[in-house]
């Protein structure tokens, strides 16, 4: 499965909220490697077209897609020079598909700050500058190597090329993704500022309908999507009945939980979507990625499927939503027989024909 590492200084909030992830992965007996990896936890994301589906079709159960997140130890100023828990904190964020950057913006005077004083800003480039001098080291190591399997013709030049133009970037004090840099030459090389990256800005209550305040952090982000949470509120809301906890949230004028927006906007980073099937038995929403063919979408439910797939009967949800029922959008001629070339769009409806 696809995971995004959590990432953070010190006292930003990080465990209080790795805390909630994974009690929240109680309710997910569907994802088995949650329970065996303590330092994973999964969230489910929200979606309301499955509640309709299962009503269209009878379904027995819903099962959303998910989205799962490593808690990855707490990185420190000078992590890349292999400080503290610096090399593990280096190995763990490598194996991860994406970042999300915890920062602090909760003002509480009882909770020393690792550098004295809240500021967000700094927080992000103290980890910034840790990942870049990592990156650095890596392509230091890197280049002798290539310029010289380049000259005895077991590399191309344009790989070395890559490493060189990575580290011009990274020299002027940018990440890889700031930079919108290709890395697709230099992927052994597994460079952590190419991955990308969300924030997750932990604060007081009263900044979550601030909006000016909320606007004022997006933007140090920006391109990057920024998550707006109180950590300490998410550990309680995950002790709550679902409607105590949606009152709970109404109180704090927001719609949808810390929790949910993160699994939203990390579903979103990773570049992926999702296609839906349903019946009697339940009605799922499966992840793919942005671009897959029908195959491919298949392959995901179960290799064979991959391997012998014929046909996919599709509907959008929206159009399924609006007729009702599958035989009044197929009598609206809204169902499609889409072949092995077919490009996935999120909400598509699907039933796979295949040989097995
Ligand atoms: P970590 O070091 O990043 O894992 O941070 P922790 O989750 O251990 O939090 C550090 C301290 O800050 C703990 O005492 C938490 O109770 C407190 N804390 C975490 N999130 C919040 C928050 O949103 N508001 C306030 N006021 N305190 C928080």
């Amino acid at each position: 499965a696809l995971t995004i590492g959590i990432v953070g200084l010190p006292n930003v909030g990080k465990s209080t909220l790795f805390n909630a992830l994974t009690k929240n992965t109680v309710l997910a007996a569907n994802y088995p490697f949650a329970t065996i990896e303590p330092n994973i936890g999964v969230v489910e994301l929200p979606d309301a077209r499955l509640t309709r589906l299962a009503e269209i079709h009878g379904s027995a159960k819903i099962l959303p897609a998910a989205v799962s997140f490593v808690d990855i130890a707490g990185i420190v100023k000078g992590a890349s020079e292999g400080e503290g828990l610096g090399n593990q904190f280096l190995a763990n964020i490598r194996e991860a598909d994406a970042i999300a950057q915890v920062v602090r913006g909760f003002a509480d005077p009882d909770v020393v700050h690792v550098d004295g004083a809240v500021n967000p800003a700094d927080d992000m480039e103290t980890i910034n500058t840790e990942l870049i001098l990592a990156d650095m080291q890596t392509l230091e190591k890197a280049i002798p190597r290539l310029e010289k399997e380049v000259r005895g013709k077991k590399a191309d030049a344009a790989t070395l090329a890559a490493a060189e133009e990575a580290k011009g970037i990274l020299d002027a004090g940018r990440t890889l993704q700031q930079a919108g840099f290709d890395t697709a030459p230099i992927k052994e090389l597994g460079l952590l500022t190419a991955k990308p990256v969300l924030y997750v800005f932990n604060v007081d209550e009263h900044v979550l309908t601030d909006e000016a305040r909320r606007a004022e952090l997006a933007e140090l982000v920006a391109p990057a999507k920024a998550v707006f949470l109180d950590a300490k509120v998410e550990s309680e809301l995950i002790d709550l009945e679902p409607d105590e906890a949606l009152e709970l949230l109404q109180s704090l004028g927001q719609e949808e939980s810390g929790l949910d927006q993160l699994a939203r906007v990390g579903f979103e980073t990773l570049g992926l979507q999702t296609y839906l099937t349903a019946g009697p038995k339940e009605s799922r929403a499966w992840t793919i990625r942005k671009g897959w063919t029908a195959p491919q979408a298949a392959g995901v439910i179960h290799t064979d499927f991959e391997r012998g797939f014929i046909k996919a009967e599709v509907v959008s949800f929206d159009d399924l939503d609006a007729a009702g029922t599958m035989a009044e959008a197929k009598s609206k001629g809204r169902v499609r027989i889409e072949g092995k070339d077919y490009v996935m769009v999120d909400g598509d409806v699907v039933e796979f024909r295949f040989n097995v």
